[in-house]
């Protein structure tokens, strides 16, 4: 290894993990660094139809890319919420959006809601989203400006900041859901018309120095590639992190057991059928199935455990499902890995995307752990010394990020009312991670807040953790018992005041079909 400056990127894996990288890194450094991505012809991508995160924006607004560009190129659309359906017992719903909680008198809306809310629904009576949802209304208006000037798109931040710098100081009302291989193709044109080097061939082999350092990577056609920093986006398999230096894989699985899913897309007419502005998670008997609406099609797919359902009952239920539609379509069987490697950056080599690690997508967060990994390594780049202190940082914000959402997807399981399975049983006697069974009895007394919850960052605010526990309803909550003494006037204001901007958006709102042909025409 050189006394020089890192500047040779090698990027092994095209997928959507391999490209977010290639095209930041270019974003970031341009010339001074030079980027190769070697990917497979051979072995293919997972691209299921993905929803993301609302941070997201942040990573299109780095590359400077406008929604008009890259959404149509990838069949996207928009997301506001997940909805989740049967996870307190069958027919019961109720929605996670993105929109920060309102507060009356010192208190977050939801105590007011627990101690005498205007309905039985909590995500109705205190957001706006559920409504919009529920009628399928387009966050944007036709001539393109956002819902409501209380979502102010960017307006006083500071630019340039990364997602974790702006949690909690916006909320921005939506994310996308897209076709993650299409958004791959279309970062690889970014890329390469930025100077990427692409090369389509396989890594047979991966040579370490005298330190275990890689050296080079060597191809089946296009022979020795070498690099100074080497980044692992070859999926599970992991095949430089995992396989080459060796790095141990920690399992999620004793408190995550979802480790399969069957997937299918579904042609859909979307102007005739109209969609939902969400993603839908819905319970079934040994996990959930997902439905992300995209132009043309549905992504849909069963995650459950191998252990509880075994592939073809799977596939059975999920045909079931998606009606006379999907017959037709071939099913995709995938097994997944859950969990993290136990470093994500080792000597010169560092995995970025399924290769570090994964949790199962309920919440969506597969690509905003890519998204945040890219992040944290541009701000931890090394230089001639390769100080291991930078390694260090990088790999305890990768494992508190993903330790941090396993904990906020174990809430879920942990909260279900549902216990008609053996499957939903068992969540409840499952173990859990460290510290959250301590977490969960204090949230029974105060509702989460930014004191009580999982303490590193992780990309979900309280307020989301108020959502699944208020929904999921299995586990009691009560209010503070300081409103039994309070005045309620502002909270009655704030419940009348949300409902009424509900109305007035679902009226004057374009609906999302009529929104996204405009955008494509
Ligand atoms: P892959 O897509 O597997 O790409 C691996 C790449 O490595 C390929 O290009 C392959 O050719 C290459 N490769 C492998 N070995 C070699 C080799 N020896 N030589 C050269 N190249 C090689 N995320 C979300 O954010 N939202 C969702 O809703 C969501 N849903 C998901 C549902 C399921 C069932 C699964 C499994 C994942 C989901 N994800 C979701 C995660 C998301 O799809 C992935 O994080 C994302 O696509 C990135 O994958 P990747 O690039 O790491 O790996």
């Amino acid at each position: 290894m050189s006394a020089k400056n890192p500047d040779r990127v090698v990027i092994v894996g095209g997928g959507t993990a391999g490209w977010m990288t290639a095209s930041y890194l270019k974003a970031a450094f341009g010339d001074r660094l030079s980027v190769t991505l070697v990917e497979s012809g051979k072995i293919g991508t997972i691209g299921v139809g993905e929803a993301t995160f609302s941070d997201i924006r942040h990573f299109f607004e780095f590359l400077d890319l406008k929604e008009e560009d890259w959404m149509p190129a990838c069949n996207a659309t928009y997301k506001l919420a997940v909805r989740f359906e049967d996870w307190r017992g069958p027919g019961h719903h109720f929605y996670h959006p993105f929109e920060q909680l309102r507060s009356a008198g010192g208190f977050p809306l939801t105590d007011w809601w627990l101690r005498n809310g205007p309905s039985e629904r909590f995500d109705k009576d205190c957001f706006v989203m559920a409504s919009l949802c529920d009628n399928g209304r387009s966050p944007r208006r036709l001539d393109g400006s956002l819902l409501d000037q209380d979502f102010a798109e960017g307006a006083g931040e500071p630019a340039g900041l990364t997602m974790s710098e702006h949690q909690g100081k916006t909320q921005f009302p939506y994310a996308y859901h897209f076709e993650a291989a299409l958004l791959a193709e279309y970062l690889a044109g970014y890329s390469i018309d930025r100077g990427v080097r692409r090369i389509v061939d396989e890594v047979r082999h991966v040579r370490l120095d005298e330190r275990g350092w890689i050296d080079h990577v060597v191809t089946k056609e296009h022979g020795q590639i070498h690099g100074d920093l080497f980044v692992d986006c070859t999926g599970f398999r992991g095949v430089l992190l995992n396989q080459a230096l060796d790095v141990p894989f920690v399992s999620y699985q004793d408190t995550l057991p979802n480790d399969s899913a069957v997937a299918l897309q579904v042609p859909l007419d979307t102007e005739k059928a109209g969609f939902r502005p969400c993603t839908t998670a819905t319970a079934q008997k040994a996990g959930w199935i997902w439905t992300i609406p995209l132009i043309g099609r549905i992504g849909t797919g069963y995650v459950y455990a191998k252990d509880y359902c075994e592939p073809e009952e799977a596939e059975r239920t999920l045909r079931e499902f998606a009606g006379p539609r999907a017959a037709e379509v071939e099913a995709n069987h995938i097994r997944m890995r859950i969990g993290r490697s136990e470093q994500s950056w080792k000597n010169n080599c560092v995995a970025v995307g399924l290769s570090s690690g994964f949790v199962e997508p309920l919440e969506s967060t597969g690509i905003f752990l890519i998204h945040h990994a890219i992040e944290q390594l541009v701000k931890h780049f090394p230089a001639a010394d390769w100080h291991p202190r930078l390694r260090e940082r990088y790999n305890s914000a990768v494992a508190n990020v993903m330790d941090g959402v396993r904990e906020f997807l174990v809430v879920h399981y942990k909260g279900a009312a549902r216990d008609d399975t053996r499957y939903w049983k068992d969540t409840k006697t499952r173990a859990m991670p460290d510290a959250l069974a301590e977490r969960i009895e204090r949230w029974q007394v105060q509702l989460p807040d930014s004191e009580n919850v999982f303490p590193y960052y992780h990309g979900l605010p309280p307020y989301s953790y108020m959502c699944v526990l208020l929904g999921t309803g299995g586990i009691p909550l009560r209010p503070s018992p300081a409103l039994n003494i309070s005045d309620e006037t502002a909270a009655r204001k704030e419940f009348a005041a949300i409902r009424d901007k509900a109305k007035f958006l679902v009226d004057t709102l374009p609906s999302q079909y009529e929104y996204l042909a405009e955008l494509r025409a």
